[in-house]
Formats: C-alpha cells, sequence, structure tokens
C-alpha cells in the first residue's frame, strides 16, 4: 500500500426532511447567497423548503448556473457577492452549481490577477469564503470533496481545481429530492459514479484489498441499485443507496494509498468541450477504450474486476478482460448511454482536435504512469468512433 494522507471534513445530512437544518446550520449573522441553476429547484419545492428555512437569515440569490458551468456566469455572482458583502454561499443543485459554488467561494477573495488562471495556471487558491450545499442529484461526489470543474464560454476549455479550502462546510442529502430527475439524469449520474470509482480502482496493484473492496462494493451497488433509481426516480431506497454511493465514490476514501488514472476524465472533458456532450456520456465512450487500448497494462486488475464484479471465471485472463468491458459497455447501454462517438454526431476529425489542443498546452500524457500518450490517446479514441 502506498503512502497517504487522509482529510475530509464535510459534514454530511442525510435523509428525508433535512433541508429544513439549514436554519442551524448557517450562523443567523452570516450574509448568504443562494446558487442555484436554471430553475428545476423552483418546479420540485426544494427552493421552497430551502426559503422556509432561512427564513430569518439576510439572503441574496443567484440562478442561472449552466449544466458544464460557465467562468463567465460564475464571475457575474462574484460580483454580485463582492457588493453585497456575502460571506455564505449556499449551492443548491447538483455537481454543475456546486462546482460553480466552490468557483465562486475561491474567486470572491482571490486578488492575484484573473480569477480564471486559477484554473488556467493553476494558481494555488489561498482562502474562500464559506459554503454549504442542498443536494438534488446523485453522480459527482462535489458535495464531499474539494473539487470543481470549470468551463471557459469564449475558448471552449474545461479545466478542474481543487484547494483544501474549497470543501463544503456541510451538505445536506435528501434522496427525495432527486425523484423529479429526468432519467437521462439518473442515468448520468450512476455512470460518473461508476466512473469515478473504477479510475481509482483499474491501475496496477499495490496489495491494497481494503481499497479494492470498497470500490468493488460501490461498483456492485451501483450495479444493483442504479437501474431501480433509473427505472423510478421516486424508488426512495434506490435513489438513497445510489446517492450515498455517488458521494463515497469520490470524497477521498477508496483513493487512499492507491495509484489513480483519470485518463478517462481527462479526455472525456475536451468531448464536453467541444461538442457540450453530457459528461458522464464522454465517460461512457472513453472508458472501455482506455481498457482495450492499456489492456496489458492493467490486465492483474482487470481480471480481477471481470472476475469480482460480473462473475466471469471462464476462458483465458484475455477473453475473461474482453467479456468484462463488453459488460461495462451493456451496463451502460441499458441506461440509455450510447459509448460511442459516431452516436453523439462525433468524427475523426474531433480527435485531430482534442490532440492538437493536448500538444498546445504542453501535455504529453495522461493517467497512471502517464501510459496514455499522445498516440495512445489517438488509438483509444479511434476504436471507439463507431
Ligand atoms: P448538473 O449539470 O448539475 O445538472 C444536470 C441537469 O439536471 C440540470 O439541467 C439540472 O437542472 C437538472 N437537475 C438537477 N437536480 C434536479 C432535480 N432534483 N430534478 C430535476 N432536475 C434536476 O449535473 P451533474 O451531473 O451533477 O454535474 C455535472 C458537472 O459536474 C459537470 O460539469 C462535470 O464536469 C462536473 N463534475 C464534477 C466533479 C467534482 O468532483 N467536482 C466530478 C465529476 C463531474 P438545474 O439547472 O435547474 O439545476
Ligand atoms: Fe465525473
Amino acid at each position: 500500500m502506498n503512502n497517504f494522507e487522509y482529510y475530509n471534513p464535510v459534514k454530511i445530512i442525510f435523509g428525508k426532511d433535512q433541508i429544513q437544518q439549514l436554519s442551524k446550520l448557517i450562523p443567523s449573522t452570516s450574509k448568504v447567497m443562494i446558487i442555484y441553476g436554471g430553475g428545476s429547484i423552483k418546479e420540485n419545492g426544494v427552493y421552497e423548503q430551502v426559503k422556509k428555512s432561512l427564513n430569518d437569515h439576510f439572503m441574496i440569490e443567484f440562478g442561472g448556473i449552466e449544466p458544464n458551468p460557465r467562468y463567465e456566469t460564475s464571475m457575474k455572482a462574484v460580483e454580485l457577492a463582492r457588493e453585497n458583502q456575502i460571506d455564505f454561499l449556499l449551492a443548491v443543485g447538483g455537481g454543475s452549481v456546486i462546482d460553480a459554488t466552490k468557483f465562486i467561494a475561491a474567486a470572491i477573495p482571490f486578488q492575484r490577477g484573473e480569477p480564471w488562471t486559477i484554473l488556467s495556471e493553476k494558481k494555488s487558491v489561498k482562502s474562500a469564503i464559506s459554503f454549504g450545499t442542498v443536494l438534488t442529484l446523485p453522480a459527482t461526489g462535489s458535495e464531499m470533496n474539494s473539487g470543481s470543474v470549470i468551463t471557459k464560454e469564449d475558448s471552449k476549455e474545461k479545466f478542474a481545481f481543487s484547494s483544501p479550502f474549497t470543501f463544503p462546510q456541510f451538505s445536506i442529502l435528501d434522496p427525495s429530492v432527486a425523484s423529479t430527475l429526468p432519467k437521462r439524469q439518473v442515468a448520468n449520474g450512476i455512470v460518473d459514479a461508476f466512473s469515478h470509482v473504477v479510475e481509482q480502482y483499474m491501475t496496477y496493484k499495490v496489495n491494497a484489498p481494503l481499497q479494492d473492496r470498497l470500490a468493488e462494493s460501490i461498483l456492485k451497488t451501483l450495479i444493483e441499485e442504479g437501474p431501480k433509481a433509473y427505472k423510478d426516480p421516486a424508488d426512495y431506497d434506490a435513489m438513497a443507496n445510489l446517492m450515498w454511493c455517488a458521494t463515497m465514490a469520490l470524497n477521498g476514501l477508496i483513493r487512499t494509498g492507491v495509484p489513480v488514472d483519470w485518463a478517462t476524465h481527462g479526455i472525456g472533458h475536451e468531448l464536453t468541450a467541444l461538442h457540450e456532450i453530457d459528461h458522464a456520456r464522454t465517460l461512457a465512450i472513453v472508458l472501455p477504450g482506455v481498457w482495450r487500448v492499456l489492456k496489458d497494462e492493467k490486465k492483474d486488475k482487470l481480471v480481477q474486476y471481470a472476475e469480482r464484479i460480473w462473475g466471469i471465471n471462464e476462458g483465458s485472463d484475455s477473453e475473461k478482460i474482453d467479456q468484462a468491458i463488453n459488460s461495462t459497455e451493456s451496463f451502460f447501454e441499458s441506461l440509455g448511454i450510447k459509448t460511442k462517438m459516431k452516436d453523439y454526431n462525433v468524427g475523426s476529425d474531433t480527435i485531430d482536435a482534442i490532440i492538437e489542443r493536448f500538444e498546445n498546452r504542453g501535455w504529453t500524457a495522461l493517467g497512471d504512469r502517464q501510459l496514455a500518450d499522445l498516440p495512445t490517446i489517438r488509438n483509444i479514441l479511434n476504436l471507439q468512433l463507431q
């Protein structure tokens, strides 16, 4: 097992009717700005619950955060917060609203140039204002980590940052508020969480059986409970299990002491930046390609995955791996998520464009042991073209 440090300060409040706890969680002297997306919270009653609970607080609001949140929009929120001397942010939404809120929290006090440089130049975040979240979509794990992914509209760049100052103070996870999710978003959530787990698992063995089994238990639960939540988002127990899986998938626990490989997310972000394909759908395209091309390098883990997750015990190692990759693709497809670029009307010119972007940024390789160099990334995408 590798050395590690593990720190996670996020208080989780999980269950039905917990939004009312906001009044106690946010100090009554705070000047609060609620941040939300395109309005789903106004249709499903979440907005009302939040407003009611914060009745006695000074509060303003900023709506209109887009899926794949924009830098330009986030900066409008920064301006509004500065004008009103806001000292507490409350994100109410999915990963996009939470990611935007993390960036806004860091950008408000940022005084070392344009806040975009936090993303483009990896300028370190040295402070951020406090924030909490009310999660409405199980998917990203953003509710219990310190990472954020922001897109710049004008240059179509999608970059991530994280910092010790951008953990939420608390996150309220009420699975009943996810009952109004369109099926497409439930499917996206399952696949995003699945991908987060395997990107911290499908590497090479470092004799960390507990971490392996933690990861495998999340995968098995996603495979069992995910389809139930997809079929009926109002199935409280299924949604509760999906929600907790998605949080556990990316709160730092399963990555302790093990190598990670974020090549799938790295390549996927480009597909979203260039073509606005939903985040999870880009992962469903890229992930099987990464495994196919790096089959030898990831052999031991792929065989373990085939046996333990899909119960594939017959055949050679190579056959087991091929079957496991096919089973994974079929699982994504069973949730209505296509796994080839052509399904999204994306052709080989996009592969050239992605390679060129990486070259221009000086990115020569991604992922575990930097195995995904540029020719390898080209192979991965070529395999997933059609
Ligand atoms: P999202 O972009 O936050 O939301 C997708 C859509 O679902 C929006 O239209 C949203 O509507 C709607 N929605 C949310 N909750 C709903 C509800 N309860 N009922 C009805 N509709 C609802 O989706 P997401 O998958 O959670 O976030 C994706 C973003 O997170 C991407 O930018 C991705 O790169 C990023 N990400 C971050 C991390 C991380 O660790 N920070 C990890 C993976 C991915 P509204 O606009 O009205 O809210
Ligand atoms: Fe993700």
